[in-house]
């Protein structure tokens, strides 16, 4: 089959570039990458200090421990980068707006985007403003570094290319992409360690095995999420629970 043309690419912005591909080479993402579905640009934000020391971090004003990343080394990056002003811009930070399966899915449409990581204390706050950063959070912990939040975003918007998972629908039935948790999923063996695969998913009535999976997913929400069925179930019918 012959390659399809690239279209999104992924721009990112880091003190240590020999992080990338890093997981993104392997596995799904980093077959997709070698078939051209889509395009990694890493780029050295030292290559953009100024000083002999070549420093890109000072101490915070104000006070208070650890470094900042500069904002006009940090600027001079942003704007080395040939990105059309329609892309995406954004700095992966833990005070960000938290990642949902319905950003990644927007952020997948779009001809790519560009991704600064944050080192340190963070990023002098004028050049998130000055450059129209969007903070992305990906949950409510502390990283060292913005570079694996980087991969983890850039990771679930790859898997929805087009062509880069096996079925077109693979992506339509998970997690969040209907407001529930996925259903358990089973295989061989038909019994382990004295533990069936539950009888209605041998059954191969599609409907029924249809009801068991939908009941399952909503049990599964509302016992582990009470916040995503909340929402859920205002927009749905629940089917009820699980039988037998
Ligand atoms: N002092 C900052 C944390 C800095 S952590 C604070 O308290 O808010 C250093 C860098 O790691 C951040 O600039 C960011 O790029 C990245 N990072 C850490 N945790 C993250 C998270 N949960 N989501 C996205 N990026 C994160």
């Amino acid at each position: 089959m012959a390659p399809q043309q690239t279209s999104w690419r992924a721009t990112v912005l880091t003190l240590f570039p020999e992080m990338f591909p890093g997981p993104l080479g392997v596995s799904l993402a980093g077959r997709a990458l070698a078939a051209g579905l889509w395009a990694l640009e890493v780029r050295d934000i030292r290559a953009s200090a100024t000083d002999r020391h070549r420093s890109v971090d000072d101490t915070p004003a104000g006070g208070g421990p650890g470094m900042v990343l500069r904002a006009d080394v940090l600027a001079r990056a942003i704007d080395a980068v040939e990105i059309s002003p329609d892309r995406p811009r954004l700095l992966m930070s833990p005070r960000g707006r938290p990642l949902t399966q319905s950003r990644v899915a927007e952020l997948a449409a779009e001809t790519g985007l560009m991704i600064v990581c944050g080192r340190f204390e963070g990023v002098d706050q004028r050049v998130i403003e000055a450059r129209g950063l969007e903070e992305v959070s990906i949950g409510d912990y502390v990283l060292s570094g913005g570079e694996i939040p980087a991969m983890a975003l850039i990771d679930t918007c790859v898997r929805l290319l087009p062509g880069v998972m096996g079925k077109a629908e693979s992506g339509a039935d998970e997690s969040f992409s209907h407001g529930l948790l996925e259903y358990p999923q089973y295989t061989r063996p038909q019994e382990f360690e004295g533990r069936p695969i539950p009888e209605i998913l041998l059954s191969g009535d599609h409907a029924k095995v249809e009801a068991w999976r939908r009941a399952a997913a909503e049990a599964l929400t509302e016992a582990r999420r009470p916040d995503l069925w909340a929402a859920w179930a205002s927009q749905n019918q629940p089917k009820g629970k699980t039988g037998g």
